[in-house]
């Protein structure tokens, strides 16, 4: 048995119960491993279905330059599609994005244009407006804006949703999952809305996003925003892929308990993921008073902690952000002291 290409394996990830960081919470907590997707994060599925309904439509053809706005893991997805398919990639990013992230999509033949964080979206600076200003002048090029192309969520309505449902039995009574583009929130909420309402969908945010403020008075506050370190996770606009209707609530965690956490899942666990992995169960430990016995949790896991080695599993990144809890007595102080 083989698959015909490696876009073949995307999906169908494993749901692993969590037994040490969750052990105050009297549920059954599971996380949903997307690190074995062929990018190494969740962003594969939608990626590859963007591209496919992209090609369907006519807007994506034969030979084409796919040009995006991306922290990386949709470029990679879209990176892995287009070497598949004969497409050609052009990524624009942030400056707060780990450097593992870009050297990994040039390994797959991309070009990454590197841009300014702390600039506002219009900002011709910005890397939204250098992708449109790209996507305009490159010939036979196609922009996904996976903020706003809804096959984003609509992959996660036909797999991730699904795979849920199926691997818990219909038992799950909440999902947690952090909130970028809101694809993989909206689209798995949906589905298992739609197979039982009772489900309670939990969006993970981070302080300097506008997202819980929104969600809960319906206004769109500036003041919400301001630079933050966490990845992957809370934005500074409200991206079309966000179904708040499908979200019960939102939970805000510091840059600190995500980047902490992270580190601990991996020495708890075993299970090496990405900062967004960390606010995600930093998240649901917050909320603990809401699960009761008896109760299946499951916590998406977007993507893989090879890409933070240089950031949160690094003692001096986190000391310099004065992250680090307490100083250990390690082999290499004792021998140092001698
Ligand atoms: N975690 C990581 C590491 C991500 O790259 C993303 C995508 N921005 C998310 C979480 C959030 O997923 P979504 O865009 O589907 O809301």
């Amino acid at each position: 048995m083989w698959h015909n290409n490696i876009l073949e394996t995307i999906g169908h990830t494993p749901l692993v119960k969590l037994n040490k960081v969750v052990k105050d919470i009297p549920a059954t907590v599971l996380a949903k491993i997307e690190t074995t997707n062929p990018g190494n994060s969740i962003k594969d599925r939608m990626a590859l279905k963007m591209i496919e309904d992209a090609e369907k439509s006519g807007k994506l053809k034969p030979g084409g330059t796919i040009i995006e706005g991306t922290s990386g893991n949709t470029g990679m997805g879209l990176a892995i599609a287009a070497v598949i398919k004969g497409y050609k990639c052009i990524f624009t990013s942030t400056d707060k994005q780990s450097k593992e992230k870009f050297d990994a999509l040039r390994a797959f033949g991309a070009e990454v244009i590197v841009c300014p964080t702390n600039v506002e979206p219009e900002d011709p600076r910005s890397y939204y407006s250098v992708s449109s200003r790209l996507e305009a002048e490159v010939p036979n090029s196609w922009k996904p804006n996976q903020y706003d192309n809804l096959s984003n969520s609509q992959a996660h309505y036909e797999q991730t949703g699904p795979e849920i449902w199926e691997q818990t039995e219909g038992k799950i009574t909440h999902l947690v999952v952090g909130v970028g583009t809101g694809g993989t929130i909206s689209g798995t909420a949906k589905y298992l809305k739609e197979k039982n309402p009772n489900i309670q969908v939990l969006g993970i945010d981070t302080y300097g996003s506008v997202f819980k403020k929104y969600k809960e008075t319906g206004e769109f506050d500036k003041n919400e925003i301001y630079p933050y370190i966490t990845e992957g996770i809370g934005e500074d606009f409200l991206p079309q892929n966000v179904n708040f209707d499908l979200i019960d609530h939102f939970e805000k965690v510091t840059d600190k308990d995500a980047a902490l956490m992270t580190r601990e899942i991996a020495r708890k666990e075993g299970i090496f993921a990405g900062n967004s992995t960390g606010s995600a169960v930093a998240g649901t430990l917050q909320l603990k008073d809401k699960f009761k016995e008896g109760d299946v949790v499951v916590i998406i896991f977007p993507d893989h902690g090879t890409r933070y080695l240089g950031k949160m599993y690094n003692d001096d990144w986190l000391r310099d952000r004065g992250f680090l809890k307490e100083e250990k007595l390690t082999a290499r102080h004792i021998i140092s002291k001698k």
